[in-house]
C-alpha cells in the first residue's frame, strides 16, 4: 500500500522541533507517505544558503524523520538527491512562525526551501503562519492541506513554486483566499545603533515595519483583511521587458566608450 502513496517531502527553517513542522507533517500523512528532513535547529532568514566548507551530518530521529546540520536548501538537497529513495512528488516547507510577504521571500529560508525544490523539479509549496508567539496552526494546516490535494491533482507550472501565507485566526473567521502578487515592504530605522558595556559601537538589523507599497492584490493586504495569501512564484527573475533596453547599452559597453554600434566588415575580417 505504501508504494502507492504519494511521497511528500517536509522541511522548514524553524528546525525539527517547531510545532509548525510537526502539525504540518502529520497532517500531510492523511494523503501521503511524508518524509521530513529538516535542520537541526533555527535557521531562519538563512535564505539560500548551502553549505559546502563543512561536512554536513544526518541524524535520524524517527521512521522518516531526518535532521541535519545544515540549511533547508542543504536539507533539501541530501533529501531529494539521496536520503528518499525516489524524489517525492511535492514538497512542502514550513509552517514558518511568521509571515513571508512581499520582500520576506529573498531572505526567508523557508521560500529558499520550496526554490530548491522547484529547481530540482519537485513541485514546492512554502506555508506561513502570521503570528508573534501564539500560532493557529490549525488554520496553516487547513490550507496547506487544500492545497497540497490540489497541487498532487493539477501540477505546478514549470519553474513555479507557490507561497502561502495564513492569518493568525481561527480557521472559522478566515475571510477567504485571495491569489496574490508580492509586496514590499518600507522600513522604519532599519538600522540600530548602539553602544555596549565596553565603549564600543554595535548595530541591530531590525527595522520596524511602517507601510507596504503595491497595494492592490497584494501579499500583505490579503492578510490584514483575515484572508489567506497565495502567490505564485516564478524562478526566472530575469526582467525580460527591460531587455531591449540594455540591448542598446551593448555596444556602449563592448566598445568603452565609442559610440560605433557594429564594427565595419573589414575591420572583423582583418580580426578574424
Ligand atoms: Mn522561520
Amino acid at each position: 500500500m505504501s508504494g502507492t502513496r504519494a511521497r511528500i517531502l517536509v522541511t522548514n527553517d524553524d528546525g525539527i522541533h517547531s510545532p509548525g513542522l510537526t502539525t504540518l507533517a502529520k497532517a500531510l500523512a492523511k494523503i501521503g507517505e511524508v518524509w521530513v528532513v529538516a535542520p537541526d535547529r533555527e535557521r531562519t532568514a538563512v535564505a539560500h544558503a548551502v553549505t559546502l566548507h563543512k561536512p554536513l551530518r544526518v541524524h535520524e530521529l524517527g521512521k522518516r524523520v531526518f535532521a541535519v546540520n545544515g540549511t533547508p536548501v542543504d536539507c533539501v538537497n541530501l533529501a531529494v538527491l539521496n536520503l528518499l529513495p525516489k524524489p517525492p512528488v511535492l514538497l512542502v516547507s514550513g509552517i514558518n512562525k511568521g509571515v513571508n510577504l512581499g520582500d520576506d521571500v529573498l531572505y526567508s529560508g523557508t521560500v529558499s526551501a520550496a526554490m530548491e525544490g522547484t529547481i530540482l523539479g519537485v513541485p514546492s509549496i512554502a506555508v506561513s503562519q502570521e503570528g508573534r508567539d501564539r500560532f493557529h496552526f490549525d488554520a496553516g494546516v487547513h490550507y496547506a492541506l487544500r492545497v497540497a490535494k490540489l497541487i498532487l491533482r493539477e501540477g505546478l507550472p514549470a519553474e513555479t513554486l507557490l507561497n502561502l501565507n495564513v492569518p493568525n485566526r481561527p480557521l472559522k473567521t478566515i475571510t477567504g483566499l485571495r491569489v496574490t502578487c508580492l509586496s514590499r515592504r518600507r522600513f522604519e530605522n532599519p538600522i540600530i545603533e548602539k553602544t555596549d558595556p565596553h565603549g564600543r559601537t554595535y548595530y541591530w538589523i531590525a527595522g520596524t515595519r511602517i507601510s507596504w507599497s503595491r497595494n492592490t492584490g497584494a501579499d500583505h493586504e490579503a492578510i490584514e483583511e483575515g484572508a489567506v495569501s497565495l502567490t505564485p512564484i516564478h524562478l526566472d527573475t530575469t526582467h525580460h521587458e527591460a531587455m531591449d533596453r540594455f540591448r542598446a547599452w551593448e555596444p556602449v559597453l563592448q566598445n568603452g566608450a565609442r559610440r560605433t554600434i557594429v564594427a565595419p566588415s573589414s575591420v572583423r575580417k582583418r580580426r578574424g
